[in-house]
């Protein structure tokens, strides 16, 4: 098995034991066909992922297939820029469809099923406005009203919803409806629109119609064209099932079983299209694949790879309960899965120089370590000089009872290479610590038989000054807060101020071999290279740290 698909157990659920009952039952003839319908009207996030994993990983499971459907009868919302962006997700995930599919392929015999309902006296058009249609719903202790059109007879019917086809009527003037129930104790049932007059060019079929179905009766159609045998989705549209239902039986269709799961909801970030683009509008963001973002292409572009995204929808399972699952779950998969696979390196975030006085000046010495801990015999090359940089949190001047790193008169190991202890530090003008003088121990060259006294000693991390590489790191923290930030009064004051913080000062090993995967800056996190350079400097994004800087509630320092 490749490293991008690590070994998944196929999880025991609800709608497997369904799918399994279906196949051994010979339904439909013992075929399985699903879809992943979306609407492409954004970025796909973290939960379609889940819809994604579910659907095609059923297929993939039980040699069925599975179509990627673009829902688009909405030409106000969708942009080809999502179709391409939602077909390069689901491809990354490591899925393939059988067939790419769009519902407006199909709004010619959408269009002709909604004239035999009209001639089976089952729908009607209807002059009432949105707001009319909403008052004459009623309520969950109240009946509706009929609307004043549903007797209209059927021939004239179809003449007037030929004319809104041709265009005839400006939007809102007139909508069709399906003839139910007015008093159906599910609201859903009472009469819902099926199809409403929109003046927008489509991005595929252009300026062909001016009607548009509603998603309840483009859905099941779609679905029964596809000979889709179980239409998943999530548990909003439990309501709506009736009339899925309604529909197929009045038209005589296939039909297809809806089953319905609990969406993905998960903390400290938000999964719905509408309010991701609340966060593109106020610009706390800077792109639908910002790598903050938790759409496919953000967390991409971050670096998560596409396996850990698949074993975290394998770790949550299906169910049919609503519930916020903490975002911690997807960073312990994501940090167990690059503390298995990724590369090792040096980094220094907040450089202070070193110098080792008593090294000889011009003396440069190889210095090796394990590419992996689980390969030791992969070396890097890491050159070693009298003057390093080391990362300023592993150095204070006046260090508290925790701290166990240098300070004046305390030794430390470099890693993979001498002790030293320091002696001396200078300062700049502002007071500030910028050099720190040390003397080293010949003899203590790691791997050269240490001395047990210095096993105990704290190693930290280093890199030859005159050998880094220059680097720009982004730290990324958690977007929001507040763990559910769809319960704050206003979602952007719940936005983590903290969520960005660029430090473009830091130097990197040389050398560094090219990996598709993120590289373990050690005792630092996991940082993936991105495509963007700042001058000379490789820019990295922080995937995520080591350590779960939030297990307290609120975040340690960056
Ligand atoms: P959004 O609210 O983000 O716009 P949506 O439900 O409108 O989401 P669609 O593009 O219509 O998005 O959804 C495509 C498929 O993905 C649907 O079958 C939907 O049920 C599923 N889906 C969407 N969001 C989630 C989620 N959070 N968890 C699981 N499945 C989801
Ligand atoms: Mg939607």
């Amino acid at each position: 098995m490749s490293d991008n698909k690590i070994q998944e157990q196929a999880p025991k659920h609800f709608i497997r034991h369904i799918i399994e009952h279906s196949l051994d039952k010979s339904e439909f003839g013992g075929a399985l066909r699903l879809r992943f319908p979306p609407e492409p009207n954004g970025y796909l996030h973290i939960g379609h992922a889940k819809a994604i994993c579910l659907n095609f990983g059923l297929a993939e499971e039980f040699k069925g297939q599975c179509n990627l459907r673009f829902d688009d009868t909405n030409p106000e919302k969708e942009r080809p820029e999502y179709m391409q962006s939602i077909a390069a997700d689901v491809r990354w995930l490591n899925y393939e469809w059988d067939k790419i599919c769009y519902t407006s392929d199909y709004f010619e015999q959408l269009y002709e099923y909604a004239v035999q309902l009209i001639r089976q006296g089952q729908a009607f058009v209807c002059s009432l406005t949105p707001g009319q249609v909403h008052e004459y719903r009623g309520s969950l202790t109240e009946a509706g009203i009929n609307s004043p059109d549903r007797d209209r007879s059927r021939a004239e019917n179809e003449d007037l919803f030929a004319q809104m086809r041709a265009g005839q009527f400006a939007e809102g003037r007139y909508t069709l409806r399906a003839k139910i129930d007015m008093a159906a104790a599910n609201i859903t049932m009472r009469d819902p629109v099926i199809y409403r007059i929109c003046k927008r060019a489509h991005s595929r079929a252009g300026t062909r119609w001016c009607i548009y179905p509603t998603y309840d009766f483009a859905q099941c159609l779609s679905d029964s064209i596809e000979g889709i045998t179980h239409s998943l989705c999530t548990l909003e549209f439990e309501d709506h099932r009736p009339l899925y239902d309604w529909i197929l039986q009045q038209l005589g269709l296939h039909h297809p079983k809806q089953i319905e799961f609990a969406r993905l909801e998960l903390s400290h970030t938000i999964t719905s299209k509408r309010n991701l683009k609340r966060l593109l509008d106020a610009k706390v963001v800077e792109s639908w694949d910002d790598p903050r973002m938790p759409t496919i292409a953000g967390m991409r572009k971050r670096g998560i790879p596409a396996a850990v995204i698949r074993d975290f929808c394998a770790r949550i399972g299906i169910t049919k309960k609503n519930s916020i699952i903490d975002l911690a779950l997807l960073e312990s998969c994501l940090r167990d899965y690059l503390n298995e696979h990724a590369w090792r390196a040096f980094a220094v975030l907040r450089p202070l120089k070193l110098i080792i006085e008593n090294y000889p000046d011009h003396q440069e010495e190889i210095m090796h370590a394990p590419r992996h801990a689980k390969q030791p015999a992969d070396q890097r090359a890491l050159p070693f000089s009298k003057v390093l940089y080391i990362d300023s949190d592993d150095f204070m001047e006046h260090p508290t009872p925790q701290f166990q790193r240098l300070a004046p008169g305390r030794m430390v190991r470099l890693k993979y290479a001498y002790c030293v202890e320091c002696y001396e530090v200078k300062k700049d003008k502002h007071g500030k610590v910028n050099e720190v003088y040390c003397r080293y121990d010949p003899n203590s060259r790691s791997g050269q038989g240490r001395d047990s006294k210095k096993k105990k000693i704290r190693a930290i991390h280093w890199l030859s000054a005159a050998h880094a590489d220059a680097l720009t790191v982004y730290l990324y923290d958690r977007l929001f807060v507040d763990k559910n930030p769809l319960a704050a009064e206003d979602l952007l004051h719940a936005v983590n101020p903290d969520s960005l913080h660029v430090l473009s000062n830091c130097y990197l090993e040389p050398n560094i071999k090219p990996s598709e995967l993120a590289y373990q800056f050690e005792r630092l996190g996991y940082f993936y290279k991105t495509d963007q350079h700042n001058g000379d400097a490789a820019v990295y994004n922080r995937v995520i740290d080591l350590r779960d800087r939030w297990s307290t509630g609120k975040p340690v320092k960056f």
